[in-house]
């Protein structure tokens, strides 16, 4: 039987889905984390469960190519350079179905089935929470039997949820784009944040964006809310309180600190991140612009991108440059002796106000979400300064 603990389970509901009984449910823990519950009254002690869980073992690719890219169309409205919603729309193109991580009305991050390019922008863009993957496995499972291609996007741990739940199936037609994930903090925590802003600014929020472009110049270390009014609010990350938690590390799901998938080799034919290494790209490349990191580890991952080369601006990179600007390539996010749990705070009614008033650096990260030349040239100041100091 599976052990639901944060520690171990990374609530990709693969578990719940493979139960031949379907004795498995997910219950939110203190946290506002899903984790399985096991009616031990039904189960037949079969031990699917157990074999099925992807924190355990996944098969992996080992890299065969790297990418630096991006779409001047795309960009705009995504997080990166805008390869995923190129791949997207290759796939939908040639009557194939993508799956990705959209809002609900309600503002909940979840993964949805889509079959036309309409509904395409409702994927794009990170959403910095942990998703619920819902029953998507499964509507996977019908699509492939249906002769249907497929493009799963989702979180490394997700993928491999995935692939452990279609274990059986013949999973020729589906291609995987995992992100590179720093980690994911709580949903109920996210939606304790969003209330709290509605109540700060008084207003509904229709949309949220964490890394809105507000021109085509790159400056997007804003987020972006629009409420139901149409009014749009800009505003730094530095200063919100649940960007500031998320960009701290210290709130996320206990299995991201241990993630065996923040590893060098993959789960998904095709890893996409941002393409943090500047120093590694040509001068003028993607300049102002956000650039994506595109990391290929099988032949359909391959195929695919081939297919879309022709849309995109691209420069071949290394391993070696996209790691060294990205340490969740190679290894998790440490975990913090400061770490924290939701648990102890969400019945706190001051707790946002009490976030938003806290000073701290500007971690790595938080860093690495100015724009690349900006970042270049405090690189360039600082190592001036360090060698003037020293001489
Ligand atoms: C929680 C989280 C942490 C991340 N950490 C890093 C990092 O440390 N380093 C790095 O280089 N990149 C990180 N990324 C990935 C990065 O932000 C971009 O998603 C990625 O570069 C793709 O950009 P794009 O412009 O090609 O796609 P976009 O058009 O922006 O599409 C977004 C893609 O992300 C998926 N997605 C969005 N939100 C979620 C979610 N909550 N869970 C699962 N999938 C989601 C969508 O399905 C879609 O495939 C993270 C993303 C998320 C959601």
């Amino acid at each position: 039987m599976i052990s639901a603990d944060e520690k171990n389970c990374t609530g990709c509901r693969a578990c719940e889905a493979s139960c031949p009984k379907g004795c498995i449910s997910i219950k939110e823990n203190n946290n506002g984390f899903l984790l399985p519950e096991v009616d031990t009254e039904k189960c037949i002690s079969c031990n699917i469960c157990s074999k099925i869980c992807p924190v355990e073992h996944t098969e992996r690719n080992v890299p065969l190519k790297v990418y630096a890219a991006y779409s001047k169309a795309a960009a705009l409205k995504s997080t990166s350079g805008g390869v995923f919603s190129v791949l997207a729309k290759q796939v939908l193109d040639n009557n194939g179905i993508v799956y990705g991580t959209a809002f609900s009305e309600h503002l909940e991050a979840e993964t949805i089935r889509i079959d036309s390019i309409k509904e395409l922008v409702r994927l794009q863009g990170s959403k910095y929470v942990q998703g619920n993957t819902r029953d998507t496995y499964k509507q996977v499972s019908a699509d492939l039997k249906t002769g249907l291609r497929v493009l799963y996007s989702g979180t490394p741990c997700q993928i491999a949820g995935l692939k452990k739940y279609l274990r059986s199936t013949d999973t020729s037609q589906l291609i995987t784009a995992e992100i590179i994930c720093h980690g994911v903090t709580s949903p109920q925590m996210f939606k304790d944040y969003i209330d709290w802003y509605e109540k700060h600014n008084k207003c509904r929020i229709k949309d949220y964006s964490f890394r809105a472009k507000s021109k085509e110049n790159g400056r997007d270390f804003c987020f972006l809310v629009t409420d139901t009014k149409g009014n749009a609010r800009f505003s730094s990350e530095f200063k919100d309180p649940y960007n500031k938690a998320y960009m701290s590390s210290e709130w996320f799901r206990e299995v991201c600190y241990s993630c065996p998938f923040a590893a060098e080799q993959r789960v998904g034919d095709i890893t996409l991140g941002d393409f943090w290494n500047a120093d590694a790209l040509p001068k003028g490349f993607g300049k102002n612009r956000r650039v994506s990191v595109v990391i290929i580890n099988s032949e359909y991952g391959d195929a695919l991108f081939n297919d879309v080369k022709s849309l995109l601006i691209f420069t071949p990179s290394s391993w070696e440059a996209a790691k060294a600007g990205n340490s969740n390539l190679f290894r998790p996010t440490s975990r913090s002796v400061k770490k924290q749990n939701y648990a102890e705070h969400r019945n706190n009614p001051h707790f946002f106000d009490e976030l938003s008033g806290l000073k701290g650096s500007i971690p790595k990260y938080a860093f690495n979400q100015l724009p690349m030349d900006l970042r270049r040239s405090i690189k360039k100041t600082g190592a001036a300064l360090k060698h003037i100091v020293k001489g």
